[in-house]
């Protein structure tokens, strides 16, 4: 190795133990946390960062991937009404994540449909490495009510990023695979104006937002009725950047 690589490496050493030093005396008298105009809760000192359980083997929630296909046929049909999805926990099952042969996988077991297994990463030290370079969780997010309120998939941390509006399932293209099912699903599903000024009003809200975009997608999102005054209402509301995925 040359001789500035072993210098990079101490003075890494030096300068990672030094930061944990402040930190760890910090804790014991620490300045008061800033809070932002964009947010009513101040930001949180790296100390007071929580993070999930890391590393392997750890068992984690999931989802029963044909539980989910069998609640969404059924919501479709009517046979049951969308808010179980709020509600109740359609498909979640319990996973293992497992290190194999220096690979990481997911295994998990349906009583319904059995068992499955997804790799998750082809190599168990590189996935450490990302694991390791977790900041912790974010500021919790509030004023969020209207937004998030997806059962126990709902979001807790963070600090607003891109909001993604499908306006309609219709598209000009038939792409095989459509990452969408559009024009592929039997069925229109296109929202009306009301619905978009919805949407981005209870987005524009929450708390905390240090940014907010908005992206419209589709299908094809330009063939929405509703596009141009969708792109309009939104600069009105505040989106500081507004996409548009053609
Ligand atoms: S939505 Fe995109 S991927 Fe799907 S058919 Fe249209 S262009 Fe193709």
């Amino acid at each position: 190795m040359r001789p500035v690589k072993h210098a990079e490496r101490v003075l890494t050493k030096v300068a990672a133990g030094l930061f944990n030093s402040i930190q760890f005396f910090n804790k014991y008298k620490p300045n008061p946390s800033f809070t932002p105009k964009w947010s009513d809760k101040p930001l949180l000192k790296s100390w007071q960062k929580s993070k999930p359980t890391l590393g392997w083997p750890r068992t984690t929630d999931s989802l029963c991937p044909n539980c989910v296909i069998e609640a969404r046929e059924e919501i479709l049909s009517g046979k049951r009404d969308v808010s179980v999805l709020v509600n109740e926990k359609i498909g979640e099952i319990k996973a293992q994540i497992i290190e194999r042969d220096g690979e990481i996988w997911m295994v998990k077991d349906c009583p319904t449909h059995g068992h499955f297994e997804d790799m998750m990463a082809i190599d168990s030290k590189f996935l450490t490495h990302i694991e390791a370079m977790f900041p912790g969780r974010d500021i919790p997010a509030h004023n969020d009510e209207k937004l998030h309120n997806h059962g126990s998939s709902t979001i807790k941390y963070g600090r607003g990023s891109v909001l993604t509006v499908d306006l309609t399932n219709r598209c000009n293209m038939m792409c095989d695979p459509c990452f969408m099912d559009a024009n592929q699903v039997g069925f229109v599903h296109e929202l009306s104006f009301d619905d978009v000024k919805e949407i981005l009003d209870n987005a524009i809200s929450i708390k905390p937002r240090r940014q907010m975009s908005v992206q419209f997608s589709g299908g094809e999102p330009t063939i929405s009725p509703h596009f141009i005054e969708a792109v309009k209402y939104a600069r009105k509301v505040g989106y500081n950047s507004v996409q548009c995925a053609t």
